[in-house]
């Protein structure tokens, strides 16, 4: 007959089941490690897709602007001083480390649509849109570009004409 020993089965049993729970533990903190990971890459992979989309749109516009091969008298001339603040790359020019931009009213154009009347920059005014604008690209006459972008833009015409007229700034119309 085997004397029932309680002491000696519990501290098996104890040590068995601190055993497990450690184990548990481990396991769930690796199954959370895991879990940590992959919603970190869904998270990266995400904001990669978010950003890829974007990277499409600019892609289009560095191809066509890659496509022109005229260049400016003050940017041959930038290039030609070779100081630094000019230099070419993957057939980009970059001045100061903005892209040039040739002289070509499609491209511009583009480039000025998309970072007016795009949802995530939602009709800017000049500043704004400048700033917005020197972050990447750089070309002869910029400012009064965007200045004459802004001046052009229909909805920013109506919203100005709202605005004042909510101001009651709005002088009564002459009678010729
Ligand atoms: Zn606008």
């Amino acid at each position: 007959m085997l004397k029932h020993i309680p002491g000696k089965t519990n501290t098996k049993a104890d040590i068995l089941s601190r055993k497990d729970q450690v184990n548990t533990k481990e396991d769930n903190k690796n199954v959370q490690l895991l879990k940590d990971k992959l919603w970190q890459r869904r998270t990266i992979a995400e904001i990669a897709i978010m950003g890829e989309n974007k990277a499409r749109e600019e892609s289009g516009i560095l191809k066509e602007i890659r496509r022109i091969e005229t260049r400016e008298k003050e940017v041959i001339q930038a290039l030609e001083r070779n100081d630094g603040t000019t230099w070419e790359e993957d057939r980009l020019v970059y001045m100061e480390g903005r892209i040039y931009v040739p002289n070509n009213k499609k491209v511009k154009k583009e480039i000025l649509r998309e970072n007016h009347d795009s949802v995530d920059v939602g009709h800017p005014g000049q500043q704004r849109m400048l700033e917005i604008l020197k972050r990447n690209y750089w070309w002869p006459g910029l400012k009064e570009d965007v200045k004459r972008y802004v001046q052009g833009c229909f909805k920013c015409q109506q919203n100005k004409v709202l605005h004042q007229r909510k101001a009651g700034e709005l002088h009564p119309l002459e009678i010729p």
